[in-house]
């Protein structure tokens, strides 16, 4: 196994706020807008803050 691969690392804008991780498998989603960050259990929308709507 390669633990240096970045095949399974979201998007920079989708990163943990709180603590920037980036590793999908500690990214697990709660519903179809929501991730939980399993490192430091912050819930947050990925994507950044939408203000256009
Ligand atoms: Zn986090």
């Amino acid at each position: 196994m390669d633990a240096n691969s970045n095949d399974n690392f979201v998007a920079p804008e989708d990163a943990c706020p709180n603590c920037g991780e980036r590793n999908a498998d500690l990214l697990v989603w709660l519903d179809d807008e929501r991730v939980e960050c399993q490192r430091c259990k912050t819930v947050y929308e990925p994507g950044g803050p939408r203000d256009d709507r």
